[in-house]
């Protein structure tokens, strides 16, 4: 949910950065823009990847407790912080309800909280260790 969330946003704010002008030019072609979509495009990867890779241990039989863990504190984690990096690539835009970054930002916070708060993944990921 988190990831899938994020990558729509992200689809949204690259089209977006694709048609706003600024300074007599797109938005996306300024490096600093053109940056951050290739960042949230690696987190996204990432998060995506461990949430897969977790899911097949888990369908051939693995209960990979650690890592669906990590997966869930990290993929949550992570659309937050596209969602915002989206808003901002909108300028003022983005924090309007007309633009669905906005709607997208707010519902993927819950994720952080929702079926077990960030610091309870942390909680079950330490003492996955031992302690
Ligand atoms: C929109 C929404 C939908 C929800 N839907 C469902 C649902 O369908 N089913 C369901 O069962 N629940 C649902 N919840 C509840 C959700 O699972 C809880 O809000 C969540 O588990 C946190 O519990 P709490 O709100 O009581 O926070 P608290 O337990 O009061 O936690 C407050 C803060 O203290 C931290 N904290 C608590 N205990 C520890 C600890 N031991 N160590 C370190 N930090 C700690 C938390 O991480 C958090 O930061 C929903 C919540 C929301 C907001």
């Amino acid at each position: 949910m988190a990831y899938s969330q994020a990558e729509r946003a992200f689809e949204l704010t690259v089209e977006y950065a694709k048609q706003r002008e600024a300074f007599g030019q797109k938005i996306g072609n300024f490096q600093a823009i053109r940056h951050k979509f290739a960042a949230m495009a690696t987190k996204l990867e990432a998060a995506k990847q461990l949430t897969y890779s977790t899911a097949w241990r888990f369908q051939q039989g693995d209960y990979a407790v650690r890592e669906a863990t990590m997966a869930k504190l990290f993929a949550t984690q992570i659309a937050c912080e596209v969602a915002d990096e989206c808003i901002q690539i909108h300028g003022g835009y983005g924090y309007t309800r007309e633009f669905k970054v906005e709607r997208a930002y707010r519902d993927l916070r819950l994720h952080r909280i929702g079926a077990g708060t960030d610091e309870i993944m942390l909680e079950v990921i330490g003492r996955s260790y031992g302690f």
